[in-house]
């Protein structure tokens, strides 16, 4: 068993990389991607311990870009070698603009009359404080019910305290990872294009066209026949596959790690191995 989708509390998940690591270890992965959001923070932390746990760790990375007048989710991964100086240099100034996004939604809140401060959602953030942070002062607070309730009343895109945040042109993104000797992959395709499967093939091609390298078949938001149209995309368009549960401990408490939410995720062990191949030459 393989997983090539997880968060660490460096990001927004609640694990830190050494609890990831052993939990891992204890679901019996052979082989673990760490892909946090902006950081590789989380990844570094783990690499000691993977190493003294004998688990495959492999570095990764989430970013979110914009593409089509949305915002959609990059996966990049370096099984060959470590992320370069200038990707890692980047990512100071995607931080920044995460950090000011973050001050005009803290404003955007107290005008809607909800006591919050910077601080307060900082220091439950490490390296990176992100709207899941927010969700859970909110709930600590009394203004939502639970974490998902935070997002759907205040944080969502189409809730009242939504601000944008500047991110990054894909095809920007796609070539960051490339020139960094990465493989970018598009993320959880079935939040892409409404899921309307023609609108996303004319996507997956244009991606393509645009240097992406794989595309994420399996999620744990995936249904089989999402899996089995994503594996046919992924073919059509010559492109490698990932996989992944986008584990983020309990800020999504349905998903396990490696085995998705009530055992729906199944990614083939080949897909580590494979994903090797799928790096520019160095
Ligand atoms: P940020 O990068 O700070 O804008 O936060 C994005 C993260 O918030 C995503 O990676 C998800 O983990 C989470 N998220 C975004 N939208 C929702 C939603 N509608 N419901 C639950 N979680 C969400
Ligand atoms: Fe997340
Ligand atoms: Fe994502
Ligand atoms: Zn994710």
């Amino acid at each position: 068993m393989i997983d090539l989708h997880s968060h660490t509390d460096q990001s927004d998940g609640t694990f830190t990389p050494a609890e990831l690591v052993l939990e891992a270890k204890r679901a019996g992965l052979t082989a673990l991607a760490i892909t946090d959001h902006d950081t590789f923070a989380g990844y570094d932390a783990a690499v000691p311990c993977a190493a003294r746990a004998g688990v495959n760790l492999i570095c990764g990375i989430e970013l979110s870009t914009r593409y089509q007048g949305t915002s959609v989710h990059l996966l990049g991964y370096f099984p060959v070698t470590p992320p370069s100086d200038e990707i890692r240099t980047w990512l100071k100034w995607v931080l920044e603009m995460r950090r000011e996004r973050n001050v005009r939604l803290i404003a955007k809140l107290q005008s809607l009359g909800v006591d919050i401060t910077l601080a307060e959602v900082e220091k439950i953030g490490r390296t990176l404080t992100g709207r899941p942070h927010f969700a859970q002062v909110l709930v600590a607070k009394g203004y939502a019910t639970d974490l998902q309730n935070a997002f759907d009343q205040y944080l969502d895109e189409s809730a009242k305290g939504f601000v944008h945040r500047q991110e990054v042109p894909m095809d920007e993104a796609i070539e960051r990872i490339l020139r960094s000797g990465g493989v970018p992959s598009l993320a959880h395709p079935v939040r892409v294009a409404k899921n309307n499967w023609e609108k996303l093939a004319g996507y997956v091609e244009d991606l393509a066209g645009l240097g992406m390298r794989a595309i994420e078949v399996y999620h744990s938001d995936h249904s089989p026949e999402n899996v089995a149209y994503y594996a046919s995309l992924a073919e059509r368009f010559r492109l490698g596959m990932t996989g992944g549960s986008d584990f983020h401990g309990a800020n999504k408490p349905l998903i396990s790690l490696g085995t998705g939410k009530h055992n729906n995720l199944h990614v083939p062990d080949a897909l580590a191995e494979k994903l090797r191949l799928l790096a520019p030459e160095a």
